[in-house]
């Protein structure tokens, strides 16, 4: 029989979700709470205060309700680039020749060209709701900062956002497209924080790191009247919020009852993994699935595959509360070569929790490999994909080429975070043959490990 199933499966406006789905909810053990380095203990939400919005630390810490509801004024602003399409790859399964049924989830369809926005809205709505005016972050490859600043520019806030020096470098143009939504965009590590000028002094020249510009971020956020810092990634509540990905992935899939035997997200801070997931993770985890879950990481920031499962600071100047996660230590900073995203030395602590309970596989790839997919995908499916997303799509074209090996007809389901329209100097490096894997030797990563913090548990 032919397969009906249409290239794409669109939803409607009013299929958008109007809860979030809190995974933590149904999982039987959660992750351990964040400490205050200061005190060891288990961070309150006064703690958490001066840094986070109200909401957002209540969001953050909730365990119990299984779905959260998605403030109108949130849906509304999802209207404009929601819902999502999810696509089956009908033109890459045939270039495979695998029995395999592939679908991904494209989150690129809005100009920040990520899933990013799904968060940088909610994160905005509820600082301009607490009366907040400004609001600082980090952004590595900047799509981040692009979310955040579309999301500012709508509620009227002040965006302050820290660029990974290197990213900031490579990617002038990402700096532009902020500044056209009225934030203001500083290379990391920069003398305008004291933890900046204390990582230039010790590291004169460094291209800069997600956790040094964190480390700014959050000393200009807690230093500045009415302002807070946002994330983009790593925390419970990003996550919360990124699970309309797979709410939505869910639903469409529903209407042709199709459920998928396994699911791969890109893992860089969590977020997309962790909300595309997140309602399938919750059917396995009430028992009424088996469907298997893969992270895939680059080989260069291996911290799920080769990291510890340990308490860490969420930043390299180590001023956040420590998270319990798998991480490759917070003074981990990746090759210099590494082009392909997902930089981050930790990861989301529910993910690191899944995983380390087995409800979740990791694979790691080396660049290289993983541009050969994205270029297979481009001249396929048609869609140039961000490098982070190509993670996914590399597991998915192995998974699926493994089906072709035994015949099985498996579902698989994909993330396709985002488009690469401002990687081109990755591209660039890989069509010229210039592209280098590096894949840190373990010496490299007891570096990391040496500047963990000595913590129980
Ligand atoms: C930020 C980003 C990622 C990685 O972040 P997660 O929090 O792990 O999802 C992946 N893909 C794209 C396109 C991104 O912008």
């Amino acid at each position: 029989m032919q397969d009906k199933i249409p290239y794409k499966i669109y939803l409607s406006e009013d299929e958008i979700p109007r809860q979030w789905i809190n995974v933590k909810a149904f999982m039987k053990e959660q992750h351990a709470p964040f400490l205050n380095p200061a005190t060891g203990k288990p961070c309150t939400k006064d703690d958490l205060r001066p840094v986070f919005c109200d909401e957002l630390i209540d969001q953050e810490l909730d365990c119990t309700h299984k779905y959260i509801p998605i403030p109108d004024e949130i849906v509304d602003f999802y209207k404009m680039y929601r819902p999502s399409p999810l696509v089956r790859a009908y033109v890459l399964e045939k270039a495979l020749g695998t029995p395999a049924k592939i679908y991904y989830k494209f989150e690129g369809n809005n100009t920040s060209g990520s899933h990013k926005l799904n968060s940088a809205v909610a994160q905005a709505y509820y600082a301009k709701k607490q009366g907040i005016t400004s609001v600082t972050t980090e952004t590595g490859a900047g799509q981040w900062g692009t979310a955040l600043s579309m999301a500012c520019a709508f509620y009227g806030l002040d965006c302050k956002v820290y660029m990974v020096k290197t990213s900031s470098e490579q990617k002038p143009h990402r700096k532009e497209v902020m500044r056209t939504y009225g934030a203001t965009v500083i290379a990391s590590p920069s003398d305008t924080t004291e933890v900046g000028r204390t990582i230039l002094a010790e590291h004169p020249g460094t291209g800069g790191s997600l956790g040094c510009a964190i480390s700014e971020a959050i000393e200009v956020a807690t230093h500045t009247p009415n302002c807070r810092y946002v994330l983009g990634s790593v925390l419970d509540h990003v996550l919360l919020h990124q699970s309309v990905i797979g709410l939505e992935a869910k639903a469409a899939l529903d209407k042709y009852g199709v459920k998928p035997d396994l699911v791969i997200g890109c893992a860089g801070g969590g977020s997309n993994l962790g909300g595309l997931i997140s309602p399938f993770m919750a059917d396995r985890l009430e028992g009424k699935t088996d469907t298997r879950f893969l992270a895939v990481e680059p080989a260069s920031c291996p911290s799920l595959t080769r990291g510890k499962y340990a308490y860490d600071f969420c930043d390299t100047g180590k001023t956040t509360p420590l998270a319990k996660m798998y991480t490759l230590g917070s003074g981990f900073m990746p090759s210099p070569n590494h082009a392909g995203g997902l930089r981050y030395h930790g990861m989301s602590p529910v993910v690191s929790k899944l995983y380390h309970d087995g409800y979740i596989d990791a694979v790691s790839y080396e660049q290289t490999a993983v541009f050969q997919a994205a270029e297979q995908f481009a001249r396929t499916e048609g869609i140039l994909p961000a490098p982070e997303s190509s993670h996914a799509i590399k597991a998915a074209i192995d998974e699926a080429l493994k089906c072709k090996e035994t015949g099985e007809a498996k579902t698989i389901l994909f993330g396709l975070t985002g488009t690469g329209y401002f990687d081109m100097t990755a591209y660039k490096a890989f069509n010229d043959g210039t592209m280098t894997d590096y894949i840190p030797t373990d010496a490299d990563l007891q570096v990391g490990f040496d500047s963990l913090p000595k913590v129980e548990g």
